[in-house]
């Protein structure tokens, strides 16, 4: 059985929180499919990088180390990717749908006429029965994301082409390792085989990270905001609920929109996902796409005047009634019974 692929971004020496999601994923998905977990890592100075990468369960890791290949750039990458996926033929390839990943899955897809299955939010293993050819397919990657605005939930299959490619957002996969002590396999491949001159035709001269001083996927405890706070001065009140509670404060992709925030704070299908211990959606309605972002938290806490309120279906607490006069009790008994 031809194996299950994650490509592994490493930045500074550590491997990415969505790499690492993703061979958690990987791992379930070849346990499932009976067949072996790959990974490959792309950069420079990887010495015991696998270190870092059998711990999820990893057969095998493919190194290509060359101080041509870090920082990330779209030629060589995607060489390497296209080259190697063409020996070792995965029936599954799985990339992070980062800056990196948007832009290298299209092209590895292109190149191999794979497919490509942008943002899934969920990777599930299932047969289909095509009806018109009368044949039945066994052991798809079923490809489920969002589609058409969020309205419905699609789940995209491949059944013809290889390898089935899916890309993931951080957060949205849990990460897990499966053994500490798990040992694999290690391939250094001879990057000069797998690259030309013309893929080093673009110079990166200089790189800069804008570092987010918002750390809305660590934090134990999120206090969101909607449209139905009113204003950005109503937000305070979740800044300050935040604070005695030790939590971070996201938002609705309406509240962002309406200026009552920054677009970083943004939780769901276009923001970010989270999955804290509790989460407290204050006057959000909870449509789709916002509970794409949040309904796999511990605890859900819902403050909304409409006890109709789509939202009050995934609260393990509803509370219904007015965000401005609820929050400030919250704070107000939580300082009290805390002392
Ligand atoms: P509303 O839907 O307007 O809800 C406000 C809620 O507040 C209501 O339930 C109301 O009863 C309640 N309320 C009003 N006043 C009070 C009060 N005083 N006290 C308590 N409750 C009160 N949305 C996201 O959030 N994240 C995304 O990433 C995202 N991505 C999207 C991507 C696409 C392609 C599309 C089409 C949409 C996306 N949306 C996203 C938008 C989403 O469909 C909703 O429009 C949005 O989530 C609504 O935000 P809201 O719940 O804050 O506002």
């Amino acid at each position: 059985m031809n194996s299950v692929f994650v490509y592994c971004e490493i930045e500074d020496g550590q491997v990415a929180e969505v790499s690492q999601e993703l061979m958690t994923k990987g791992r379930s998905l070849a346990n499932e499919l009976k067949c072996k977990l790959e990974a490959i890592v792309i950069g420079h100075q990887l010495e015991g990088v696998e270190e870092q990468i059998f711990p999820y369960g990893v057969d095998t890791v493919h190194v290509a180390d060359d101080k041509r290949l870090f920082p990330y750039s779209t030629l060589p990458h995607t060489s390497i990717i296209v080259k190697l996926f063409e020996e070792q033929k995965p029936q599954i390839a799985l990339m992070g749908a980062s800056s990196i990943g948007r832009d290298l899955g299209p092209r590895v897809s292109s190149a191999l006429h794979s497919g490509l299955t942008a943002d899934c939010t969920s990777l599930v293993i299932g047969d289909h029965l095509d009806k018109k050819q009368d044949k039945n397919y066994e052991n798809l990657l079923y490809q489920i994301r969002p589609a058409f605005g969020g309205n419905i939930i699609a789940t995209i299959i491949n059944p013809d082409c290889r390898p089935q490619m899916a890309t993931v957002r951080e957060g949205v996969m849990k990460k897990q390792v499966l053994d500490p002590k798990y040992k694999g396999k290690v391939v250094k491949l001879d990057v000069a085989k797998y690259v030309s001159d013309a893929d080093f035709a673009v110079e990166i001269i200089e790189r800069h990270m804008e570092k987010s001083k918002v750390n809305m996927k660590g934090a134990p405890i999120v206090v969101a905001g909607g449209y139905g706070m009113g204003s950005k001065e109503n937000f305070q009140l979740l800044y300050d609920l935040a604070e005695v509670l030790g939590g971070e404060v996201g938002a609705s992709r309406a509240a962002v929109d309406a200026g009552y925030v920054e677009h970083e704070r943004q939780i769901g299908q276009t923001g970010v996902t989270v999955r804290p211990k509790l989460y407290i959606a204050c006057g959000i309605s909870g449509q789709i796409q916002h509970r794409a972002g949040m309904e796999e938290s511990a605890q859900i806490i819902a403050i909304n005047t409409d006890p109709e309120a789509p939202i009050n279906a995934v609260a393990d607490y509803v509370i219904t009634g007015d965000v401005a006069e609820i929050i400030p009790k919250m704070i107000k008994y939580y300082k009290k019974n805390t002392k």
